[in-house]
């Protein structure tokens, strides 16, 4: 795969195409008005080969490098709007991958922290978000124990299927803050999103079921 992107261009074309999944998404249940602009706005062919460009604006997950996957944009969407997030919200992401959840979370207003176990995925994903503009905070490591340094976050959000709730996740939520995190086994997850209330006192939802690549680590699978 070539990683230089700035040989491909937004043409009319996949603007089109991006107006379409938008409203493909709104006929999913996707409302928030923020994150269907995002949708709309971040360029997602980018992060895909020349030769795979027909996939970028289909609503399907697709394979990276590293045998990774860029979220489906339904996915992304979803998980955002359970996120409910504000401008200046402090957020960690844990899977960088391709860096495209990233985009979207700054669309929204986020400023951003976003982890990835690989290096290799997150070195090119710091590539590509350099040429797009877009300038989170990278860390390469094991996401599953969050990031201390940045902590307290107004919002959590995992992008790869955990086989239960991270505690360190949890002890880095501010009072009112949300994770949002696929929990299950190794084919499907349900979506949960969980919110500090007080500081002794969690609330937890449940959503459908998904299906994400595992989360490495110590509170992961532990690969
Ligand atoms: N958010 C990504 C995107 O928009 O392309 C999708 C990521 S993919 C579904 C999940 C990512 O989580 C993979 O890149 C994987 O390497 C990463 N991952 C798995 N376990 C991790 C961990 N413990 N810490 C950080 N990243 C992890």
């Amino acid at each position: 795969m070539n990683y230089d992107v700035s040989h491909i261009k937004d043409t009319y074309k996949q603007k089109g195409m991006r107006r379409s999944l938008v409203r493909k998404l709104v006929e999913k249940g996707i409302s928030n008005k923020k994150v269907l602009d995002a949708i709309g706005k971040v360029p997602r062919h980018v992060f895909f080969d020349e030769i795979f460009l027909e996939h970028a604006y289909q609503d399907k997950a697709f394979p990276i490098a590293e045998g990774q996957t860029i979220s489906q944009p339904y996915t992304v969407a979803f998980q955002t709007e359970l996120l409910n997030i504000s401008e200046g919200h402090n957020v960690l992401e844990i899977g960088t991958g391709s860096g495209y959840q990233c985009c979207i979370l700054l669309e929204v207003g986020a400023n951003v922290v976003t982890i990835e176990y690989k290096e290799r995925l997150s070195l090119i994903a710091q590539k590509q978000l350099g040429i797009l503009g877009y300038n989170p905070t990278y860390i390469i490591g094991d996401g599953s124990l969050g990031n201390d340094q940045y902590a307290p976050y107004d919002a959590i959000i995992v992008t790869a299927g955990a086989p239960t709730v991270p505690q360190a996740l949890i002890s880095q939520l501010k009072v009112g803050g949300k994770l949002v995190i696929p929990v299950g086994d190794d084919k499907v997850q349900k979506m949960l999103r969980i919110t500090r209330v007080t500081d002794s006192k969690l609330s937890q939802e449940e959503f459908h079921n998904f299906s994400f690549v595992p989360l490495l680590g110590k509170q992961g699978w532990r690969k």
